[in-house]
């Protein structure tokens, strides 16, 4: 019987020491605990590792590569599928994905696939600082103009694959910076240089960017600016907002709304939106218990709040959430009222939000989405004292594209309709993907959509049938 070592530990940011900063929480492997976390992975034929990744990242490839010592050959098997390991291996809920399949991890741990594939892009990163790699592909004749419309994960995935191939993309952002919502995600997941560096790598291969410029007619890229197919990747950006009494109130915020004026550019926030740059002696209160929540929370704590508080309408064993990340949250002082859902925001001024005034609420049967679905419980309000309110509700696709909204957004959600296998869309020559076709979703899952789209649009460069591609 082969020994199976216990799970290497990565460094990791004690909970009083982190919550004061924004640096990343693990500091990552050294070159000794990531060789020593590789060769606990026992390199299956049929990875389920590998299956269970969006986007079939070859997973016991390169770890075979890393416990050779070979960081550069590892990098590459990890490139040639992944178009932005450096943010997925960030970003990606991991215990769900790979690690949740590895077949170590059935009797003993997982092995830490998502804490090696940062070390070796981390590791790479500063061996390519030093080499410079990465620059345009010569055009030719066959070389198409692409547009793609809004800059997050999905278009810079689909902008990576068709410059590589020498096409012209163009990528056009309606705010001032890239990114799409990894420009406005906490530093202490994904530190604002790692983005940096890939949208700079994305200029080296030559991609042009027009930030401040908002698309509102997509057809007419394909039919009057002179481009050979556009991209949709606008993304879920419009938060969902319950019709509370008070919800208009002062300091009742949207996590969008929180996040952006804690970590966008100062400088380029809308005009109506001050920087928040400390919260010190401040109660906030966060509604909801998603990802995007326990960000919220875990933000306000290291701008020095004195009290956060999550208010969740299930239990924690239903939150729809990272488990790791509610965890990190507690261990960071964030207090959670579980099974409570607000009712009403009140105010001692009627001006600024001073209480959420919330209801008791207990589990019954099973919902739609297999989780039980939450019952208030009459007569059991109680106040939770903040004047912050950040609503973390989750997100829904926005309207767009007036004169086309009823070609391309489907009912009831409002998705933007697309062949899945292709990306391709009712109007021709315009293809989508990500958050507006599969509503909030995760990076990968956008990632992988912008490659589909990139293979759709070869096709259809190749003169395949339009017909063919949305059917
Ligand atoms: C707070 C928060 C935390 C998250 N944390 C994680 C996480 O830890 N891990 C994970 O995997 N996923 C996470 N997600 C989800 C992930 O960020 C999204 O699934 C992903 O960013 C979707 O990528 P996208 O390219 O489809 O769209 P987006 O990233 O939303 O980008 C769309 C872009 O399009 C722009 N745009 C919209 N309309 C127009 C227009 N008409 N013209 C020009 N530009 C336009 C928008 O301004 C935006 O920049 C999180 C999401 C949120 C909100």
């Amino acid at each position: 019987m082969r020994e199976v070592k216990p799970r290497t530990q990565p460094r990791v940011q004690p909970s009083d020491v982190r919550s004061r900063n924004f640096d990343e929480v693990i500091t990552g492997y050294t070159s000794l605990n990531a060789l020593a976390e590789a060769q606990r992975c026992i390199l299956c034929k049929n990875a389920r590792c590998q299956a269970a990744c969006p986007l079939g990242n070859r997973i016991p490839e390169w770890i075979a590569a890393l416990q050779q010592g070979h960081i550069e050959e590892a990098y590459r098997v990890i490139r040639s599928i992944s178009p932005m390991p450096e943010l997925c291996s960030r970003l990606c809920p991991q215990e769900r994905l790979c690690e949740g399949a590895c077949a170590l991890g059935i009797k003993h741990e997982p092995v830490a696939i998502g804490l090696l594939e940062r070390f070796v892009c981390d590791e790479w990163r500063q061996m390519a600082h030093r080499d410079g790699q990465d620059s345009p592909i010569a055009r030719t004749s066959l070389s198409k103009r692409v547009a793609a419309v809004g800059s997050g994960p999905a278009s810079l995935a689909l902008a990576q694959s068709l410059a590589r191939d020498g096409h012209a993309v163009t990528i056009f952002e309606r705010w001032p910076h890239l990114g799409g919502v990894l420009r406005w995600l906490p530093r202490f997941k994904l530190p604002a240089r790692v983005l940096e560096d890939h949208l700079e790598m994305l200029g080296r291969l030559g991609v042009k960017c027009y930030p401040n410029t908002e698309v509102c007619w997509i057809e007419s890229l394909v039919t009057d600016e002179g481009f050979d197919a556009a991209f949709i990747g606008i993304g879920a950006g419009r938060p969902s907002v319950p019709e509370l009494p008070g919800a208009t109130l002062d300091g009742v915020l949207s996590s969008t709304e929180f996040l952006v004026r804690v970590f966008y550019d100062a400088q380029q926030l809308p005009n109506d939106w001050e920087p928040i740059t400390d919260l010190i002696g401040r109660r906030v209160a966060v509604l909801g218990g998603g990802d995007s929540a326990m960000d919220c929370v875990r933000t306000a704590i290291r701008l020095g709040a004195a009290e956060v508080t999550c208010v969740y309408r299930r239990d924690e064993a239903n939150m729809p959430g990272s488990k790791k990340e509610v965890q990190a949250a507690k261990e960071e002082g964030v207090r959670f009222q579980l099974l409570a859902s607000p009712v009403a925001f009140r105010s001692t001024d009627a001006r600024h939000v001073s209480q959420v005034e919330c209801l008791r609420m207990e589990l019954g049967d099973p919902d739609p989405s297999g989780r039980r679905a939450p019952r208030p419980i009459a007569g059991s309000e109680f106040p939770v004292e903040a004047d912050l309110v950040v609503l973390a509700f989750g997100y829904e696709v926005e309207a767009a594209f007036d004169n086309e909204h009823t070609y391309l957004m489907a009912p009831p959600r409002g998705t933007v309709k697309a062949n899945p296998e292709t990306g391709a869309t009712p109007l021709r020559g315009v293809f989508a993907g990500g958050d507006c076709v599969t509503g909030a979703n995760l990076v990968c899952m956008a990632a992988r959509a912008g490659l589909v789209a990139a293979q759709g649009m070869r096709r259809y460069f190749a003169g395949e049938p339009w017909e063919r591609l949305t059917t």
